[in-house]
């Protein structure tokens, strides 16, 4: 059977891989090797240097941005062979991946950008969406190796899933901060955030942030590390070279890239990105339960 490899295991990468152990012969590498001994040892999957990722057919990638996958692709480039897919889990920057698939083709490898949704949750659970960037040809190779998706949409040429996981994300942060200053608002009138998001999860308003981050992180005061803030912020940046790339009318998206810019100088980009409702209790002096 061919081997796969994944590069990267971080909070995504690191159940991601484990559903790839688990149906094929797979290759671990992490800039910091200890996890990828501990994934060897949890999942069956084989620690190696990053050299030998280049036995794979299917290279898999999920670092923090475009940069450190072209980075790590230019390491690998002298050992590459010609028929490697390079799937990139990464939530990346279009223009900087379109540069980056050219540079791998030189050495015949196809690259997709393949940004997946569904949080830490979706990853474990292994019900990611994903969407892909790419030749058909090549996201039809790749399709039956998506160990870890629920659904993979081809959502256009290289560039274009890091453009849509953009725009998703920067939705995402809209919909959590809009849901923070109604909450807030509603619990200085007397209204408990728990009664408001029971009628506001049955009604036109709800969100993924009313319907699950803010009960199960907010109301709990859980605010668990899941997703960086810094990574959130760094997701507003690509969404805002995509709409100016347009000349789009962006005026609500630019000003939440700097209300979370706000929140990740407060708090720091480590972070959780839930957290930033933590600044608007604090404008606010109140808190959301
Ligand atoms: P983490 O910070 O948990 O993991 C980052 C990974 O990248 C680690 O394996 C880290 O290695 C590695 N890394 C960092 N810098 C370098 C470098 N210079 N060279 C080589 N490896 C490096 O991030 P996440 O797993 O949360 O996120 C990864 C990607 O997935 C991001 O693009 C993010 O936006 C996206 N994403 C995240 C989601 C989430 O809920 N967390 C959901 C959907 C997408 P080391 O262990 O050595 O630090």
């Amino acid at each position: 059977m061919d081997k796969v490899a994944f590069l990267g295991l971080g909070a995504m990468g690191y159940p991601m891989a484990g559903h790839l152990a688990r149906r094929f012969p797979t290759l671990v590498w992490n800039r910091t090797f200890e996890k990828a001994l501990r994934h060897q040892a949890e999942f069956g999957s084989k620690a190696v240097p990053l050299e030998e990722v280049a036995e794979a057919r299917v290279v898999f990638t999920c670092l923090p941005t475009t940069k450190e996958v072209a980075e790590v692709a230019e390491r690998l480039f002298p050992h590459l062979r010609p028929g490697t897919y390079w799937v990139d889990a990464t939530s990346g920057e279009p223009e900087a991946s379109r540069r980056l698939a050219e540079r791998l083709l030189e050495r015949g490898v196809v690259y997709l950008d393949a940004p997946v949704s569904g949080g830490t949750a979706g990853a474990e659970r292994g019900t990611l969406t994903v969407m892909m960037g790419g030749p058909e040809e090549g996201v039809e190779a790749v399709r039956p190796y998506l160990a870890y998706a629920k659904k993979v949409v081809h959502v256009g040429p290289v560039g274009a899933g890091h453009a849509v996981k953009a725009i998703n994300n920067a939705l995402l942060a809209v919909n959590l901060w809009a849901a923070g200053e109604g909450l807030v608002a509603l619990v200085k009138q007397g209204v408990s955030a728990e009664k408001a998001l029971e009628v506001i999860n049955a009604s036109s308003g709800r969100s993924n942030a009313t319907e699950n981050l803010i009960p199960e992180r907010v109301l709990t005061r859980a605010f668990p590390k899941t997703f960086a803030l810094g990574l959130l912020v760094k997701d507003l940046g690509i969404a805002m070279g995509v709409l100016d790339g347009e000349k789009a009318p962006s005026p609500l998206l630019r000003l939440t890239r700097e209300l979370y810019e706000v929140a990740k100088r407060e708090l720091g980009g480590e972070a959780d990105h839930v957290e930033a409702l933590k600044v608007l209790e604090a404008w606010g002096g109140a808190e959301i339960r």
